[in-house]
């Protein structure tokens, strides 16, 4: 790595994720998600949920909004829905990692919001135009800290909430995903080179909605962690 005098300008710092357990920070490296994974959701967004390849989208590491907290509502949208999400985070690297061996990539499990302009999205889809502006705009990603697999395990079951100012939104079970953690890591490197650091929002069950400022969003997985976020 070059020192920072390598460079014309300081370097923004690496995004990272605190991680329960350690002073030591998570580096972020990309952000994947996964689309309609959850039956569901899929029906309600207009689709067919059989068992069709899962497709994927990025968003940027420095979207996150790292533990929770504020979340600005952005600009250019009037419909900017949450996205509830069990998030995997990789700790090791690797291209066509087999599906029985996809876990050992695995570093911890967190939880996270795929916010989404979902005005600008059904735009894009329209068109036939990339997602990128309903998807990938700032603080489009907070996050929970980051809790090992060494403490909680592999999780493939599990209830997944989310509260708006109280009343639940979002309920839905791990079970219930169409492409299962080891799948979709197995897939996702058959197209990308994994890395260390590497995130994987794994799609959202039923329910989603819009936001406005001032709603306070409240998610847990059931067994492995919870955040807290305020529009403003
Ligand atoms: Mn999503």
């Amino acid at each position: 790595m070059a020192e920072n005098g390598a460079y014309v300008f300081p370097p923004p710092p690496r995004p990272s994720l605190p991680v329960r357990g350690t002073s030591k920070l998570f580096p972020v490296h990309r952000i994947y998600c996964v689309g309609r994974n959850y039956a569901e959701h899929a029906i309600e967004m207009g689709h067919d949920p059989t068992r069709e390849p899962p497709f994927f989208f990025q968003k940027n590491p420095d979207n996150l909004v790292p533990g929770g907290g504020d979340f600005p509502y952005p600009p250019k949208s009037n419909d900017v829905h949450f996205e509830f999400e069990l998030v995997v985070a990789l700790g090791k690297g690797g291209r066509d990692i087999a599906v029985e061996r996809a876990l050992e990539h695995v570093y911890g499990y967190a939880v996270g919001l795929d916010m989404t302009r979902r005005d600008l999205q059904g735009e894009a889809k329209k068109l036939g135009r990339p997602w990128d502006v309903g998807k990938a705009f700032e603080q489009s990603a907070p996050c929970s800290e980051i809790v090992p697999a060494i403490a909680i395990g592999h999780p493939d079951n599990g209830a997944l909430r989310l509260t708006v100012n109280g009343a639940v939104k979002q309920q839905g079970d791990l079970n219930q995903m169409i492409w299962k953690v080891p799948e979709m890591i197995a897939i996702l490197s058959g197209l990308f080179e994994l890395q260390p650091g590497d995130l994987i929002f794994s799609g959202t069950p039923a329910g989603v909605g819009a936001v406005k400022r001032g709603d306070v969003l409240e998610g847990a997985v059931e067994g492995v962690a919870e955040l807290r976020v305020r529009v403003v």
